[in-house]
């Protein structure tokens, strides 16, 4: 379940704009360019180690011309007047690119403020991707780094994809593989992503729907057919094996699982890459790998509050695992080692990853297994360049686009060292890198509550207003939540009833059913504390989240959203047939903004089935 952020449209007079200048950069072809009259697009970068997304070239210079290298050491003569940056002491290297991550709201922006200048996200939003191709063929100033996206992904009716709040395509049992990519390809992705997920490797009871291997095949032949890449999200080894076997260029994740030499020798024969995404990884290993980024003094000036946020957020209340990421950082040395493309990918936009910093993390964790920091550095530039067909991108060579990172020190021999950013550049602007002040964020802070702290106690009768709402004390109220809105069937309803908590007069009654149709189905109350349902509220001075609950003795959840977060932070609560108080300090929820609460949701989820449990007496003290 998810609320999904506005994604960034530019108004439609920009979109013009930015559609001409990518007309006319691509009508000079490949004579040379004739000086643009801009000089904040040239500057020369002399005494400089570079790290040309290959090799190391100790002490030469570069010089960028329109946006663009016009030349890599020996002695090319500079226009008269060019800006100059003196490097002694520091490192050039190509902008990085982020081969797994998932862009909307401020995500371009935070991505190139830490030197991440193009990202391949692998599943969103279908309708921008006429957009993103306008905006990355161009070489005018921008505050973003340019997108690459699969679109919509190949995935099962209710199976992993479906859960982020936004009605997606899928593939039925008996549907036409071919059919549904070149769907996708008539959309405009730009490589084909394809869903093999059952849930096995993360749950021992949970399934979901997913496709076949067959229907992967299908769907591999068609992307290929079509002139595409086809990549597999994969969480087990026996997927993985046959995703590369069935013809996948590459795998978009490593399993936390051990792997073997059948498939280490499959991915060296079929010539497949693989994107680890060892930083989300982290993350379900509970590693602790993003709070980590937030205390690097090099980084954490850097960071919106909003990053870290989702640094310091898990998927949930589970327990630390720390050998799914163990098993993934020896299975990247095993392909490592028999010479298997690696490529770097943080799958930013989850919990405890954030974009752009989390590119650094991704660089260090690579050469925990194994890569040299030259190899972790190419990882994310030249080869990802060379696997998605990133023609002008992923080196410092004459010709290609000028996205360079300049950082003090030499990463090719500390790889930390990427984090010390002196400069980015961006089609050869230099990047205003905008230092967030302590606790900035692009929202502001929620409304005030009142000096209230109980909720509700239901013990007057409640009438549903005309959106559907049961009232409260203060904030807009109580509405029954489901899967629905997210192409689910779980069904519920609430309901006032008589005799509550301590011989109290009444409670709310929350009861319905789980069932199949979602890959993470929920059924349940929300409670807005804000006066308008989904507006943020500030409970910053709030300590705790109290209340009373008799049930069924499933155990419950309750997810806290807040902030432009997508995932709400997660606790969970029992019940028994006895009424008993729950207290859940506020700081328990990992991650969550107190200062912009959208909303509280008390909700059940699998396994299907019908629940109910009663709520009273809640207060927020
Ligand atoms: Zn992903």
């Amino acid at each position: 379940m998810s609320l999904r952020a506005p994604s960034r449209r530019l108004p439609f007079a920009v979109a013009i704009a930015v559609a001409i200048a990518a007309s006319v950069s691509s009508a000079n072809g490949a004579a040379p360019p004739a000086r643009d009259n801009d000089p904040a697009n040239d500057v020369l970068i002399d005494n400089v180690r570079v790290f040309d997304g290959v090799r190391v070239l100790p002490k030469t210079r570069v010089l960028v011309i329109d946006g663009r290298i016009a030349a890599v050491g020996g002695k090319a003569a500079a226009p008269e007047g060019i800006a100059r940056v003196d490097g002694s002491g520091k490192t050039l290297y190509p902008g990085l690119i982020d081969a797994h991550a998932h862009s909307w709201g401020e995500a371009q922006g935070d991505a190139l403020r830490f030197g991440v200048t193009a990202e391949l996200d692998m599943l969103g939003d279908w309708n921008r991707l006429p957009q993103l191709r306008r905006e990355r063929e161009s070489l005018a100033r921008t505050h973003q780094a340019d997108l690459w996206s699969a679109g919509a992904a190949v995935t099962a009716p209710g199976g992993h994809g479906t859960q982020y709040g936004m009605k997606v395509p899928t593939l039925d049992k008996d549907g036409d593989p071919a059919a549904f990519v070149a769907g996708r390809i008539a959309e405009g992705s730009d490589y084909i992503k394809i869903i093999l997920e059952d849930f096995s490797a993360h749950s021992e009871t949970r399934r979901i729907p997913t496709i076949t291997h067959a229907q992967a095949k299908a769907a591999i032949d068609a992307a290929h057919a079509g002139q595409r890449l086809a990549v597999v999200h994969v969480s087990r080894l026996s997927d993985g094996t046959a995703a590369i076997e069935a013809g996948a260029d590459g795998l978009v994740h490593m399993f936390g699982e051990p792997g073997d030499d059948a498939f280490v020798a499959a991915a060296k024969r079929q010539k497949a890459f693989v994107i680890p995404t060892l930083s989300v990884l982290g993350t379900m290993a509970q590693a602790g790998e993003g709070a980590k980024l937030v205390d690097d003094a090099k980084l954490s000036p850097w960071l919106t509050k909003e990053q870290r946020d989702s640094l310091k957020a898990t998927f949930g209340a589970g327990e630390a695992q720390p050998k799914i990421l163990a098993d993934a950082i020896a299975n990247v040395r095993a392909l490592h080692a028999a010479g298997v493309d690696v490529l770097a990918g943080t799958d930013a936009g989850n919990p405890g990853t954030a974009h752009g910093v989390s590119m650094h993390g991704e660089l260090e964790l690579l050469t925990r297994a194994g890569l040299s920091p030259t190899e972790a550095l190419a990882a994310a530039t030249s080869v990802p360049a060379r696997r998605f067909r990133l023609a002008d991108r992923g080196r410092i060579a004459p010709g290609l686009r000028a996205d360079l990172v300049l950082v003090d020190g030499d990463p090719t021999t500390d790889i930390r060292a990427s984090r010390a950013i002196v400069t980015v550049w961006k089609n050869g602007y230099a990047v205003e890198r905008k230092r967030p002040a302590a606790g900035e964020t692009s929202i502001p802070v929620g409304e005030a509550l009142p000096a209230q702290t109980v909720v509700s106690d239901f013990d007057a009768e409640v009438v549903a207003n005309a959106a559907g709402m049961l009232p409260a004390n203060f904030g807009a109220g109580w509405m029954s939540t489901t899967d629905k809105m997210a192409g689910g069937a779980s069904v519920g309803q609430l309901r006032r009833i008589a005799g509550g908590a301590n011989g109290s007069a009444g409670a709310l009654e929350v009861s319905g059913e789980i069932k199949p149709g979602f890959a993470f189905p929920w059924s349940g109350a929300m409670v807005f504390p804000s006066k308008v349902p989904m507006q943020l509220a500030d409970l910053s001075s709030r300590k705790d989240l109290v209340f009373r609950v008799r049930g069924d003795g499933r155990r419950y959840s309750l997810m806290l959203f807040h902030g432009n977060q997508q995932m709400p932070s997660m606790q969970t609560f029992e019940t028994t047939a006895d009424w008993t108080e729950v207290r859940v300090p506020l700081k328990n929820f990992p991650g969550a903004d107190l200062s912009r609460v959208r909303g509280i949701a008390f909700t059940a989820g699998n396994p299907e089935g019908a629940f109910a449990f009663a709520l009273d007496d809640v207060r927020i003290e």
